[in-house]
């Protein structure tokens, strides 16, 4: 630590100030858990005014004109130069957040949050009614002020680059389009391959009854075998899971479906994916922007890995098989290993992004990316947007949307404002991929390991590789240092081709 003057250390005062605010976004953040998961339904208009309320003061202290003038004086002192660059890159993250937060007026932050909170209630009735028309004037109105917030933020560049970049700073549609072109073709020829071969997996296995309290027994093997600390987290039910968290308290959310114990299975390996990522930050960085993830598509890299390339491992399954079959007794005592592999694996084309299996998973994010760039772009009108959307699923899947609940009005993300997001998902599946190929030299063996159900060596390569790195890189800086190459969809295509053709024998 160089101190950056005499009297007093500049330096220290900034990251007190972000301290407190990183503990209070915390402290909203189990407000949220808690509103997804135990409170009384009657308690959320007491809550969403705790939100608000909350929201409000954490927005103050980050636009905190302090936090500007500390920044300019660190910068211009002899001392900056000595800092070390952990200590330059939370000079560099707070000073983007702050120029980002500082930029938007605030009366254009309120007119945001609130047709937000409109658009999500306006949208349910939408969907539960299948009715797109009651949810274009607000999908209207959202995309206007998204459009303003990213001229604010930017003027000179694409409103659409804008978002990219602040969702996965150092993305832009140039880098997109080049990555989703080669993951659409490779993934349209193994969909059809798979989907035409003889000898297809039969799903309804799955589909058997399995009790929830059976179920239960199944997530806790699950976050064991993926060494989740349950001393520092927990699993919960909720409607739509998520996680939520950080360093010691990081909680985890699944959803039990009677008659699809796949659902939950998956769910609780996807969020402890999330939750080791937060588990295993750098101690030393707490508190500090660079103790924080790198961006959403490594989190979703972190959940997606474990939930897929580990979770649906041939490997990973005949060491659980028998505890499986001993938790569930009679229901599936007749199926064959390779048959349930099979099933569990199987390639089905499907409308609904959430129930996708990995190999058609990615099409539904590239048809929502393109959307979305058309819609900043001016090319697609509202009026068209369902007839868009159905098209796009006829022509990536297969697939006929009769219904806007099943098509256009199935995610809430645009309710919400929240556009730039979905590349998130699919950028994840391509790091994977680079991440799998890398770990694969460095322990040939890990398939071997994880048939034994030690899950510690590849569980350890991620959080020395990936969750030890906080935000000290970018993303596409951090998949170059971990990795030694460029983003590619190489190795993620590459990994899909082997292990389907594999399941399907072609
Ligand atoms: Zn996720």
């Amino acid at each position: 630590m160089v101190k950056i003057t005499q009297e007093i250390d500049l330096y220290e005062k900034l990251l007190a100030k972000i301290k407190e605010i990183t503990i209070l976004n915390n402290a909203l953040g189990t407000i949220y858990w808690d509103m997804e998961t135990f409170m009384p339904k009657g308690g959320i208009e007491q809550r969403s005014e705790e939100i608000a309320i909350m929201s409000g003061l954490i927005h103050e202290r980050v636009v905190e004109p302090e936090i500007g003038s500390l920044l300019e004086k660190i910068k211009q002192h002899n001392n900056y130069e000595k800092l070390s660059d952990a200590e330059k890159r939370n000079i560099y993250l707070i000073q983007r957040s702050y120029d980002q937060q500082t930029k938007i007026p605030k009366d254009l932050v309120m007119a945001y949050a609130k047709q937000a909170a409109i658009g999500v209630e306006i949208w349910k009735k939408a969907k539960a009614e299948s009715n797109y028309k009651l949810f274009q004037p607000e999908l209207e109105k959202i995309l206007e002020l998204t459009k303003k917030q990213a001229h604010y933020l930017n003027p000179d560049k694409d409103p659409y680059d804008v978002l990219l970049d602040q969702n996965e700073p150092g993305f832009n549609r140039e880098i997109i389009d080049k990555l989703f072109s080669e993951l659409r073709d490779g993934l349209k020829l193994l969909i059809k391959d798979t989907v035409e071969a003889p000898n297809q997996p039969d799903y309804s296995i799955i589909e058997r009854k399995c009790p929830v309290e059976i179920q239960k027994k199944m997530s806790e093997d699950m976050a064991k075998l993926i060494k989740f600390d349950f001393k520092r987290g927990r699993i919960d039910e909720a409607v739509h899971p998520f996680t939520s968290g950080y360093y010691d308290d990081v909680r985890v959310t699944t959803r039990y479906i009677e008659n699809d114990f796949s659902s939950n299975l998956f769910a609780v390996l996807h969020e402890c994916g999330h939750a080791l990522y937060e588990q295993n930050m750098p101690k030393k960085f707490k508190y500090q922007p660079v103790g924080y993830y790198c961006s959403m598509g490594f989190h979703e890299a972190q959940a997606r890995f474990f939930e897929n390339i580990v979770g649906r491992s041939r490997e990973f399954w005949e060491q659980y098989y028998p505890r499986f079959k001993e938790l569930t007794g009679e229901i599936f005592a007749d199926i064959e290993f390779d048959v349930f592999l099979r099933a569990l694996n199987k390639v089905n084309p499907s409308k609904i992004r959430v129930e996708a299996d990995p190999v058609t998973y990615s099409l539904h994010i590239i048809l929502r990316y393109e959307i979305e760039k058309e819609l900043f772009a001016g090319k697609i009108s509202l009026d068209d947007l369902p007839k868009v959307w159905n098209q796009k699923m006829k022509d990536y899947l297969g697939i006929d949307i009769e219904d806007d609940a099943e098509g256009v009005l199935q995610d809430t993300h645009w309710a919400g404002g929240g556009f730039g997001y979905f590349p998130d998902y699919a950028l994840g599946n391509i790091y994977d991929g680079q991440l799998l190929w890398t770990m694969e030299q460095d322990i040939p063996n890990w398939r071997d390991q994880v048939k034994k159900g030690d899950n510690s060596k590849i569980v350890n390569w991620m959080v020395k590789n990936v969750h030890q790195k906080g935000n000290l890189l970018d993303a596409l800086d951090l998949i170059k240092e971990i990795t030694g190459e460029e983003l590619s969809t190489k190795y993620y295509l590459d990994y899909l081709r082997k292990e389907y053709k594999k399941l399907y024998s072609l």
